[in-house]
């Protein structure tokens, strides 16, 4: 379960479909997963879980404060 006293428990995976980005990102910040490499493994059933091993380790060890959302005027549509 989640961890108490965290800075941010409600945060979760999105995923993101924007023109500039598609991919995961976090709920709670600007933080994008960004694979470090291409997915390695056997097959795919091994890429998928290594993939997927390694969002959720960026994602858990990533800081929502030091990826703060953009806001502002510059983004007023
Ligand atoms: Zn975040």
């Amino acid at each position: 379960m989640l961890h108490k006293g965290q800075e941010s428990s409600s945060r979760r995976l999105t995923w993101v479909d924007r023109l500039t980005f598609k991919g995961w990102g976090c709920s709670e910040c600007d933080w994008r997963f960004y694979p470090s490499g291409p997915p390695m493994g056997e097959s795919l059933e091994e890429m998928k879980r290594n993939f997927e091993m390694q969002l959720s380790e960026e994602f858990a060890s990533h800081g929502c404060a030091k990826h703060p959302r953009a806001k502002g005027p510059r983004f007023s549509s």
